[in-house]
């Protein structure tokens, strides 16, 4: 397996998350690798008739984005990941991760997939998505929830 240097780790906070973390974690200590956190909020503000964006909706999507700073700053410190660099991004989960992972020279990212079967395979996951546009290896980490 190859050295690497840089993890991007990529976080829902679901019941799953400490699995894909405790992986990512002890391969980037193999390694003696860097690890990044990321976690992104999926978009709140709907426009779809192209009118103005209310306040509120701007206001709900910055409520969103500092409650996922703290849930990733509370998940950085349970894990003993102070000097981990987070990032909480908004917009589309797999092209932010993409963005993310290009713009810090990540060289491996850490998703968790859920080996779904048939039709749920077919319609695709966000580790099927990523694995897609990555700029880098991948890995997968099997999760059970
Ligand atoms: P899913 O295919 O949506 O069940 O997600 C599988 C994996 O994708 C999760 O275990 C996370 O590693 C990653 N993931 C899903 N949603 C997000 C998100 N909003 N931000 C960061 N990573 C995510």
């Amino acid at each position: 397996m190859p050295d690497y240097k840089h993890l991007l780790i990529a976080v829902d906070f679901s019941a799953s998350t400490d699995q894909v973390l405790k992986r990512g974690i002890s391969l980037a200590n193999t390694s003696n690798a860097s690890i990044s956190l990321i976690h992104v909020v999926e978009f709140a503000q709907v426009d779809l008739s192209n009118e103005l964006v209310m306040p509120q909706q701007l206001e709900l999507d910055r409520e969103l984005v500092e409650l996922a700073e703290k849930k990733l700053a509370a998940l950085a410190e349970k894990h003993d990941l102070g000097s981990s660099q987070r990032f909480v991004s908004q917009g589309s989960t797999k092209r932010e991760i993409l963005n993310t992972a290009k713009e810090e020279g990540i060289d491996l990212i850490v998703i968790g997939c859920h080996g779904r079967h048939g039709i749920q395979l077919l319609l695709g996951s966000t580790a099927n998505a990523v694995l897609h546009g990555a700029p880098c290896d991948v890995l997968a980490v099997r999760v059970s929830d």
